[in-house]
């Protein structure tokens, strides 16, 4: 089937979606406030004119402020039995909100957060993390399959970003761990390249070790090898380390290690020099402090 796609927000993950989408052969009408566009794109004048006529309507926001404003723009311009997708990453409540005004109005709704970064945006190879009910998860699956490779559907509305924020702060704090292991391997004199060896193979491994490894030169490619470029900037960590602890406090969750790791990114990234580079640079700014 070819559907009548509304596309809000074109920006370093938007636009390459869209495209994809529209490269798949639906109908896709964009819409950002910054003017953005992308290839085989048509830009509407509105965020509610590039809804109107929708099968779904797909937003990727940056927050949940802006997610609530362009809903209530959207929502009531929708027609009856329409999607509304957002696979931006927001605070749960917001994502809940959205999802229950939607279903007042007879509308669909699936939170669905990506994690695969720019370049799975780009590859059509995102991972989304989904909540809605079973019907509106099952009507977007077909678009899942053309942004991404996988759509875990986790349960009601929210749960979708209930799943990205908990796996993001596992590895926002395992990138510390491994981080601080290093600074204190180099300070025990032992080799960068060792230290990968053992750890990658024994049980401090994870995906911050064996996959990301934030010692240059060690491991497969990844960000350190690049001068720190991102990858995941660590600000992008800050945002969704403060969305866990937001969530955390809402439901009384004990999390001290999420509340370190956020309070050590919001030092980084606010006092330092961690604004732009990848979240893994956390490795230099500990290595450079032990020393002093
Ligand atoms: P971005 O800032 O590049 O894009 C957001 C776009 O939204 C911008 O183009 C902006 O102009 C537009 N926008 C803002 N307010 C608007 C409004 N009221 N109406 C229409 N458009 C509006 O951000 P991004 O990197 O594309 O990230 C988008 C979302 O995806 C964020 O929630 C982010 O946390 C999440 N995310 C990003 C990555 C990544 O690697 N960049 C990875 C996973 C998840």
């Amino acid at each position: 089937a070819s559907f009548t796609i509304g596309f809000i927000g074109l920006g370093n993950m938007g636009a390459p979606m869209a495209h994809n989408l529209a490269q798949a052969g639906h109908k896709v009408q964009g819409y950002d406030t910054a003017g953005t566009t992308a290839e085989g794109v048509s830009v509407a004048q509105s965020a509610d004119s590039a809804c109107a006529e929708a099968d779904f309507v797909i937003t990727m926001l940056p927050n949940g402020a802006i997610l609530r404003s362009v809903a209530a723009q959207v929502l009531p311009a929708m027609k009856q039995g329409a999607t509304l997708i957002d696979c931006s990453t927001v605070d749960v409540d917001s994502a809940r909100d959205v999802g229950a005004q939607a279903a007042e109005m007879g509308l669909g709704f699936v939170d669905a957060p990506v994690s695969g970064g720019i370049g799975g945006a780009a590859a059509g190879t995102l991972t989304f993390m989904t909540g809605g009910t079973d019907a509106a998860f099952a009507a977007a699956q077909p678009l899942f399959d053309i942004m991404g490779q996988k759509a875990v559907h986790c349960g009601a509305a929210g749960s979708g970003q209930a799943a990205k924020i908990c796996n993001n702060m596992i590895l926002g704090a395992t990138m510390i761990a491994t981080c601080e292991a290093f600074a204190l391997a180099d300070k025990l004199g032992l080799d960068r390249q060792k230290m990968f060896d053992v750890v990658s193979t024994s049980s401090g491994y994870s995906w911050s070790m064996n996959a990301y490894c934030p010692a240059p030169g060690v491991g497969p490619q990844s960000p350190a090898d690049n001068d720190y470029k991102p990858g995941f900037a660590a600000e992008l960590m800050l945002k969704d380390l403060g969305l866990s602890q937001q969530a955390a406090q809402a439901v009384d969750a004990d999390t001290p290690m999420g509340a370190l790791a956020h309070a050590l990114y919001a030092e980084f990234v606010e006092v330092e020099d961690g604004k732009g580079r990848d979240f893994s640079a956390m490795l230099p700014r500990l290595a450079a402090r032990s020393r002093s």
